[in-house]
């Protein structure tokens, strides 16, 4: 298949949502391969130790008013959702949604936050997109890879309790941590309404370098994955669910695949 061309594709959360809001620097969950770890650490707000062990609340952005934005608003966007932040999470939250906001809700989900969240926003459900991480059904990868995040059983919990709640739900396997993503499809899907997004892992070096330069595991298998992960078989992966309409792809695989790469931000296609 032909590579398309386009630098001006949107990728990362641009191609969820026009706009993001964030309350915290730092994350507990600590996952080897994130973006947001590394840019703090680059720009020197955060240290490679620091980044889980203390992560900030941001008042100004807790106290402030949102008004009514054009677009999806993705919120959070650099850090998760967790018991240690979830009512200053659900005060931004409900001041977003009482302005008439759009919220894509996107998380490596733990089960007291989704069941706070379905309880607060009852009245607000028709303005909210659920979008849970699960990146292998594997817990062992997860665990490797996502030390501080919540097993795959819990995550499909999560994605069970909001469905059931009538929630729109939705499932990011970016990055995907292995190659039997099947798996994650086949078992999510029965409780998702919107889609299934894939997506290869990306810029996987350059973050473990940063986030983790002394992990010599890591960098191996970091390696592995990303030897797997070749275009041949995004093509292989994409033929295998092409005719799935709840089955999405990020611009890292429309790319390899050579799918038309929207420049639009916030289109969620
Ligand atoms: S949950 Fe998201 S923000 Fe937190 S460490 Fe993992 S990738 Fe980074």
């Amino acid at each position: 298949m032909r590579r398309k061309e386009n630098n001006k594709a949107t990728h990362g959360v641009g191609e969820w949502a026009s706009h993001s809001v964030n309350i915290q620097s730092g994350c507990e969950k600590n996952c080897k391969y994130c973006y947001a770890k590394s840019m703090a650490i680059r720009f020197g707000r955060k240290t490679p130790s620091n980044w889980n062990k203390k992560p900030d609340l941001n008042e100004k952005a807790i106290g402030k008013g949102y008004r009514k934005r054009e677009g999806r608003i993705m919120y959070p966007t650099s850090h998760d959702i967790t018991p240690r932040n979830i009512e200053e999470y659900l005060t931004v939250l409900l001041k977003l949604l009482e302005s008439g906001n759009e919220v894509l809700i996107v998380s490596k989900p733990t089960l007291p936050c989704i069941k706070r969240i379905c309880e607060e926003c009852e009245a607000y459900k028709d303005q909210i997109l659920f979008r849970f991480t699960i990146g292998s059904a594997n817990d062992s990868v997860l665990k490797f890879w996502e030390p501080g995040a919540p097993m795959f059983q819990h995550r499909l919990d999560c994605l069970k309790l909001a469905y059931k709640n009538g929630f729109a739900t939705s499932v990011s396997s970016e990055p995907m941590l292995d190659n039997r993503i099947d798996k994650v499809v086949t078992k999510t899907m029965p409780y998702v309404t919107d889609a299934i997004w894939l997506g290869r892992v990306n810029q996987l070096r350059q973050a473990l370098s940063i986030n983790c330069p002394k992990d010599n595991v890591a960098k191996k298998r970091g390696d592995e994955l990303l030897a797997k992960q070749t275009d041949t078989y995004l093509s292989e992966l994409y033929e295998s669910y092409k005719d799935d309409p709840k089955v999405k792809y990020k611009d890292s695989i429309k790319e390899a695949v050579g799918l038309e790469r929207p420049e639009t931000v916030g289109l969620d296609i």
